[in-house]
């Protein structure tokens, strides 16, 4: 059998060996999740609640444990991990109490009762990502479970350590065998075959946008439903009239967390010429102050990035001759290291403007009021995330209404909480995590007519 060696980021030593799932151990996993699927069904909501919140115990209980297992695998500082575990947890606490809340309508129509039912869809193929490794699987998994769907989730072959221990811990809570199944291994070879396989119904996918691209055609194959997560290349808008010192000081935190391997990474930061100096005096002073390393020292707020090859990537937008303005440390030695790194300015017309770059780069892009503001936001594939910092509160509102995004914030940079939705608009996805209208995305409506006055 063929395994998988684990590689710790930081250290690049191997930290595990799994054995690697083929196309048919995924046949073999999508059978036993289509067998669960009449009695996870059929148990009545109360019973799946319960059993949803066991799970959310149970990842509490081994919160620490997980978070230095994420910490390590993805080379995330621990304190950033205890936020994802945190909230892994919290996501299936909240679906648990979505359980019971998920129901349909009566419609008045002639001759009868009409009733709308919220059906759940079968077996639903999730795909999920290196970056974000747990907390983007619990996204797609308490609500699918909430909706009484059953599972297979193929996570990333570099950090498959946390969803292999979900598995593990969601049977010890009481979870039946076969609802949940998770089958680690290449995209090309598990992916695919879930993407093509005749009893999956949806594909859930979070990854890059030409990857996505090839699964929504795949998917079509087979009329399946697809739910996208895919790329960002958000803009941070700065204007004059800002707390200045408040966004620059935020600002490295919305491009550099996590090493800058997030889609909501604001890497376009787009400040207002009057307050560029200033902006770039603040930035630079909390750049220089960040400290980049070892992923489980307590003080450290950058680790390494994921790969000898990404690394590599991320370099290509920082050839000899780009404008490096702010470059902050990184350790030497061993580990795929790379320095937060702040170009400026920027065009938006540049390679390090237009594509995402996935790293610890931002671009600093120049503008002048509120039209080229918009103008210049809006001139991108994507549309994932955002931030506008000003103290007109008509003028944030006007913007956030103006610019393609799905996710905004005003006077922060925050993205994600479990009770708001999230996904993107234009390449960067289609339909929404979180919230309520996850649960949606997991289930099929049916229409039901009642003849009560004759047929
Ligand atoms: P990726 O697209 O390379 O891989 C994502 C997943 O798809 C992995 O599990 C991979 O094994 C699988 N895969 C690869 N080829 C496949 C194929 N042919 N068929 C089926 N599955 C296949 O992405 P990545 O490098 O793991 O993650 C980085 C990307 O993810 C970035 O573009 C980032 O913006 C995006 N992302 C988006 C969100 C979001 O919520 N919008 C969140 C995190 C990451």
């Amino acid at each position: 059998m063929s395994t998988i060696s684990v590689i710790e980021p930081a250290t690049e030593e191997v930290m595990a060996e799994v054995s690697e799932a083929g196309a048919e151990d995924v046949d073999a996993a999508v059978s036993r999740a289509k067998a669960a699927f009449p009695a996870w069904r059929a148990m009545g909501p109360a019973d799946r609640s319960k059993l949803l919140h066991a799970l959310a115990d149970a990842l509490t209980d081994k919160h620490e444990e997980l978070s230095v297992l994420e910490a390590r695998n993805a080379g995330k500082p621990i304190a950033n991990a205890r936020g994802e575990i945190g909230m892994v947890a919290e996501c299936f606490r909240y679906y648990a109490g979505g359980v019971e809340r998920l129901t349909g309508k009566t419609i008045p129509v002639a001759g009868g009762v009409d009733m709308t039912f919220r059906e759940p869809m079968g077996v639903i193929g999730m795909i999920t990502p290196w970056n974000f490794p747990l907390v983007i699987a619990s996204w797609k998994v308490a609500p699918a479970l909430a909706a009484a769907n059953t599972i297979v989730l193929k996570p990333a072959a570099l950090t498959p350590l946390t969803a292999i221990e979900l598995e593990k811990i969601a049977l010890d809570a009481g979870l039946p065998e076969g609802v949940l199944n998770v089958v680690p291994g290449p995209g090309s070879v598990c992916g695919q075959r879930l993407v093509e396989h005749p009893d999956v119904a949806k594909i859930a996918f979070t990854g890059s946008t030409e990857v996505g691209a090839g699964i929504a055609r795949g998917a079509a194959g087979t009329i399946k439903r697809v739910t996208l997560e895919l790329g960002g290349k958000s803009a941070n808008v700065v204007f004059a009239d800002a707390d200045i010192e408040q966004a620059a000081r935020s600002a490295p935190f919305a491009v550099f967390d996590n090493s800058g391997q997030d889609c909501c990474a604001r890497s376009r930061i787009m400040v207002e010429r009057p307050a560029l100096d200033d902006f770039l005096a603040a930035l630079k002073e909390t750049v220089e102050a960040m400290k980049v390393g070892d992923p489980l020292d307590e003080t450290t707020v950058m680790g390494p990035l994921i790969s000898a090859g990404h690394r590599e990537t991320v370099a290509s937008f920082v050839p000899d001759d780009a404008p490096v303005a702010i470059r902050g440390s990184a350790p030497g030695g061993r580990g795929y290291w790379f320095p937060p790194t702040v170009l400026s300015p920027v065009s938006n017309d540049d390679r390090a403007a237009r594509e995402e770059i996935f790293g610890p780069v931002a671009a600093v892009i120049p503008f002048e009021g509120e039209d080229e503001a918009v103008r210049l936001a809006n001139d991108t594939i994507y549309g994932l995330s955002g931030s506008i910092w000003t103290r007109d509160g008509a003028k944030a509102l006007r913007m956030a209404r103006a610019i393609d995004t799905g996710v905004l914030s005003i006077n922060s940079n925050s993205s994600v909480r479990v009770s708001t939705p999230f996904g993107g608009f234009k390449q960067s996805g289609m339909g929404r995590e979180l919230g309520p209208d996850a649960m949606e995305h997991y289930t099929e409506v049916k229409n039901v007519y009642y003849a009560t006055e004759g047929s």
